[in-house]
């Protein structure tokens, strides 16, 4: 089993694009990207502009290899209503969706039904992914019920997948930002994979979006994961907007070390360097004046 991360806010954008290829099967998790609209008030600069860019090429170069493609929810970073991914690219391939009608708030359900309306004039096959089990030879993939996307249901609703070969097994939590919920961490530690995906607490929101109840639920959710047999652990999405973001789960990485099991970014993963762009927003424009 081959897995890229292709895009993450580890390296430079937000998104969680994954790409998988078993045996039996080429799957694509959210091929899309996005910027943050504003950070320390100021809009996104040149050189995040230019990455997403760079990255959506990535995306599009695998979207085109893909067979069956998985979008968890309607964030701007998880689906491309032919912003920078062109939707032809969905030309003949299966599409499993977050269900657009149900469990969904009004924004995503708007966006959903655009969406469809795009895709289905390529797509050779779209099926409502929620609570559903896909096979395919010897790859199974499992997708969870709707859980929230964070700690209520104000945004909505998203899937978590869990993918099986005789090649290795995967879980991708997408926007769960933590988890801090009971059922987000069920479905992870249920499907017992070897490589767990997640989108890490919600820390650079600490005190108003995200409380400190809250971190230290997903604390204790994340160790419960680090103990479940699972042997690596990516860290990203949310959690790496925050400059602190490893202090913040120093808890969890001192455990996980006990267990041996790798806690890491996807860009570590990959090889690759730390490169959190929005962080550095300030500083981008700050070098830019000299
Ligand atoms: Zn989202
Ligand atoms: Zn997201």
């Amino acid at each position: 089993m081959e897995i890229k991360l292709l895009a993450f806010d580890s390296l430079g954008v937000r998104s969680q694009s994954t790409f998988i290829q078993t045996k039996d099967v080429i799957i694509h998790i959210d091929p899309a990207a996005a910027l943050a609209p504003r950070r320390f008030g100021l809009p996104p600069h040149r050189i995040e502009i230019d990455k997403l860019h760079e990255l959506a090429e990535v995306i599009a170069d695998h979207l085109r290899d893909a067979e069956l493609v998985i979008i968890t929810h309607y964030h701007y970073d998880h689906h491309d209503p032919n912003r920078l991914i062109p939707i032809e690219l969905y030309k003949g391939k299966e599409v499993y969706i977050k269900h657009p009608t149900e469990k969904i708030n009004i924004s995503q359900r708007i966006r959903a039904s655009r969406f469809l309306k795009m895709i289905r004039q390529y797509a050779r096959d779209i099926k409502v992914a929620d609570n559903n089990v896909v096979v395919k030879g010897g790859t199974v993939i499992k997708f969870s019920e709707p859980v929230p996307h964070g700690v209520n249901d104000k945004l909505g609703y998203v899937i978590e997948v869990s993918l099986r070969s005789g090649e290795g097994s995967l879980v991708y939590t997408s926007d769960v930002e933590g988890p801090v919920l009971e059922n987000q961490l069920r479905f992870i530690v249920n499907e017992k994979p070897e490589l767990a995906i997640i989108d890490g607490p919600l820390t650079y929101m600490l005190g108003y979006r995200f409380s400190y109840d809250d971190l230290n639920k997903a604390i204790r959710n994340l160790k419960k994961i680090v103990s479940s047999g699972v042997k690596t652990i990516i860290l990203d999405h949310h959690l790496v907007r925050d400059p602190d973001y490893v202090e913040r789960i120093s808890e969890v990485l001192d455990y996980a070390r006990t267990f041996k099991v790798k806690v890491l970014t996807a860009a570590e993963y990959m090889g690759k360097p730390v490169n959190v762009l929005e962080v550095k927003r300030k500083e981008l424009y700050g070098t830019e004046q000299k």
